[in-house]
């Protein structure tokens, strides 16, 4: 390993990157924090429509329930390390003012989501972390005596151990484009193909198109039925569209359709205006999905450390893993919990102590 190698290079200024980076600045692992785009946390903007719901304070075992397998064993071990309440100290801790809803959603208490990239943004200036902007990672080299080198268009970065943390394939302007997942395909890893999670329904039945515009926030629920029975009802807010037909509860019902690939189903929708069903339901497109299924195979990983398995120094974090939850906090705790599982076993390794 190079002389001068940086302790850890983290890829992606997003969720995962970021909470990496307050993390190793507090457990004294050395690193860069490495971003494609001009600035760092933009899908984080956009969460929750820009209000951002960081995490659900529930109890890790309820969360996992809620997120179900075969993400759920995968995760356990980065959730019961980082449950919801030590993500939202953390950010507390970090100096964000936050606001708990009925259900236990947890907000910034602005209603901004500005203000949690911001206080990340605060975290890494005070603790001096050196942040490149404007710069994707175009590649991943192991090197023979150990360690990795990061390649950038111009130049390169040596580092004991890389954390890649690139994100999903949905809303590819936010720079979440699938770099991660084609790394880790050069290196040999396994790649489940990528497909939209949490995202809208397309129909062409006409009785649904005619409501566009209403909106049920209270007692809606959607189902996925197969074979004439429920398999699947997920309660929230249902909205008819021009196209179709959108709203947590319909995203819900498409997560599960993405994950259990189901030959074919229909969609049941019930309102205060009635029942409606969805005989040939189309999902939108990946683009649009609030969170990607499929990515680095979870049998690639080991999950005690998010460390690739049989490439030491090489973790992943994020969305770039073949890991994802419901609406409602879940998906930015799984990159939160995630990061800070691979940045401890880093830090674990070499036993870093916290700073003074
Ligand atoms: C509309 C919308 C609303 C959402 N609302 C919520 C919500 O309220 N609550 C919730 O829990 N989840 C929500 N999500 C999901 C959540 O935002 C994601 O799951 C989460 O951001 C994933 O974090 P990540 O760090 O893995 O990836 P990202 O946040 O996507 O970050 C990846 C980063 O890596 C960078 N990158 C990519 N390739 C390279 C490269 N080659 N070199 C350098 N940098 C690179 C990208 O530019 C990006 O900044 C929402 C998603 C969307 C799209």
């Amino acid at each position: 390993m190079n002389a001068g190698a940086v302790e850890l290079a983290i890829v992606g200024g997003g969720a995962a990157g970021l909470f990496a980076a307050a993390v190793a600045r507090d457990r004294g692992v050395g690193c860069v924090l490495i971003e494609r785009k001009a600035r760092v946390g933009s899908k984080m903007l956009m969460t929750a429509n820009g209000r951002c719901n960081f995490t659900k304070d529930l109890p890790p075992e309820r969360m996992l329930a809620d997120i179900g397998e075969p993400v759920a064993s995968f995760v356990r071990p980065a959730l019961e390390a980082c449950p919801p309440a030590a993500i939202a100290a953390a950010l507390r801790d970090c100096g964000l003012r936050t606001r708990r809803m009925e259900d236990g959603r947890l907000f910034p208490a602005s209603g901004k989501a500005a203000d949690v990239v911001h206080v990340f943004g605060d975290r890494l200036r005070e603790g001096a972390v050196p942040l490149l902007t404007n710069a994707p990672v175009c590649g991943l080299r192991r090197e023979s005596g150990g360690g990795w080198t990061v390649q950038l268009q111009d130049f390169s970065v040596s580092a004991a151990n890389v954390l890649v943390a690139t994100g999903g394939m949905s809303f590819p302007k936010t720079g979440s484009v699938g770099d991660g997942q084609t790394f880790a395909r050069q290196l040999g890893l396994a790649i489940e193909p990528c497909r939209a999670g949490l995202v809208g329904v397309e129909t062409d039945e006409r009785t649904v198109q005619r409501l566009a515009g209403r909106r049920y926030e209270e007692g809606a629920t959607a189902a996925v039925v197969l074979d004439g029975h429920g398999r699947v009802r997920c309660a929230g807010e249902v909205e008819f569209e021009p196209w179709g037909v959108s709203g947590a509860a319909v995203y819900d019902c498409t997560r599960w359709v993405a994950r259990h690939r189901p030959h074919a189903w229909e969609l049941r929708l019930e309102t205060a205006d009635g029942v409606f069903m969805l005989r040939h339901p189309r999902p939108r497109p990946l683009k649009e999905a609030i969170v990607t299924v499929g990515g680095v195979s979870r049998d690639a990983v080991d999950p005690r450390t998010m460390g690739a398995r049989g490439l030491p120094g090489l973790y992943f974090a994020g969305e770039v893993l073949d890991i994802d939850g419901p609406t409602g906090g879940y998906n930015l705790t799984l990159a939160f919990a995630t990061a800070s599982l691979a940045v401890e076993a880093i830090a674990g390794r070499r036993g870093g102590g916290r700073r003074a």
